[in-house]
């Protein structure tokens, strides 16, 4: 259940209410919209809830109390229906403005990852992604150049300005991730590996949390649910393609996930259509498709000289074919209320 604080109410009244939880033994996250305040109640039983909302309806700064049936309470709607912001060194996320995540699968050399930022930014992408740790399917292939990696996404920031996205697949990583990263990545290989998810639940860096290649978008939601539990807010959801019975594509791009989304959570959604295609000719029309679907921004793997890179090249964009995207982008965001 969620008690939502009316207006008026003091920072005094706030810890009344949840000083009366405490004694009572439930869990108690608050979370301090602009407008409102939220405070969900965690382990409230179905009588309880009737007789904590008699009670607390009663307080002139209570505005009500919403029983949450969904087994996700602080990622779900009700819990802060005006969504949810996240800024990043100054670029917003979840706003007006859309955002576009763009850089190589691999951190594969000083070089190719400042040729990459150099060109992304230069067509208008936000923040730059690039693999330091790489999820594998076999183990003998490459799995990333680890710190080294978070080193040069760390020089690349410093020589583009844009703040630096990259994935974290061990909780014995997540400090050093965090010394370097702006954003944390999880993969969709780790989306329900809970020691992780509850890991990057304790620290504040932002996290964005792919969906599991065979999640429900009920068991994705409880996955972020993880997260926010441990008391990091700072949540995004990406789609990235589920896996399905076609082969033509390497995933299936799951757009319906993208307004689902909004109507069940507050985080914001972005879109990785790069993994969620696996071709790079069918990236740019999907990408407008998510974002006309309401997506709040977009992950796109773009490389310098796709056919020469070390993972995912059949999916990454040359730097042109982005910014001819971006174009395309420029001219359909106005039409769904949003603009770079
Ligand atoms: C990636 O972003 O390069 C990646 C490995 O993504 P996913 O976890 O969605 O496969
Ligand atoms: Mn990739």
């Amino acid at each position: 259940m969620i008690v939502i604080l009316s207006s008026s109410a003091t920072e005094r009244n706030r810890a009344d209410i949840v000083d009366n939880l405490e004694a009572r033994g439930y869990g108690v996250h608050v979370s301090v919209g602009v407008e409102k305040t939220i405070i969900g109640i965690i382990g409230i039983g179905p009588e309880e809830k009737a007789e904590i909302t008699d009670q607390f309806e009663a307080f002139p700064f209570v505005d009500r109390c919403v029983p949450v049936s969904a087994p996700y309470k602080l990622v779900g709607k009700a819990f802060r229906p005006e969504g949810t912001i996240i800024t990043v060194r100054g670029v917003v996320i979840g706003g007006q403005k859309a955002v576009m995540m763009a850089g190589p699968c691999t951190v594969e050399t000083e070089e190719q990852l400042m040729e990459s930022a150099h060109a992304v930014k230069a067509a208008g992408a936000h923040i730059l992604r690039g693999g330091a740790y790489k999820p594998s399917t076999s183990p003998y292939s490459f799995h990333g150049h680890g710190v080294e990696a978070l080193k040069m996404l760390a020089s690349a920031r410093k020589e583009t300005g844009l703040p630096v996205i990259t994935e974290v697949m061990d909780v014995r990583d997540v400090e050093v991730v965090c010394e370097y990263a702006d954003i944390l990545q999880i993969g969709t290989r780790n989306a329900q590996n809970y020691n992780l998810l509850r890991e990057v639940g304790k620290v504040q860096t932002p996290v964005l949390l792919k969906r599991g290649m065979s999640s429900k978008i009920e068991e994705w939601l409880q996955a972020a649910e993880y997260i926010a539990s441990g008391g990091n807010h700072n949540i995004m959801l990406c789609e990235r393609g589920i896996r399905t019975f076609e082969t033509y594509t390497r995933n299936t791009f799951d757009i319906n996930a993208i307004p689902a989304l909004k109507e069940l959570s507050h985080l914001p959604v972005i879109a990785d259509t790069s993994h969620g295609t696996g071709k790079a000719s069918l990236v740019a029309a999907v990408t407008l498709g998510a974002f006309a679907a309401g997506a709040d921004g977009a992950i796109i793997e773009v490389h310098p000289h796709p056919e020469k890179a070390l993972k995912d090249g059949a999916q990454s964009l040359t730097p042109a074919a982005f910014n001819d995207m971006m174009q395309k982008l420029h001219q359909l965001l106005p039409v769904v209320g949003r603009s770079f």
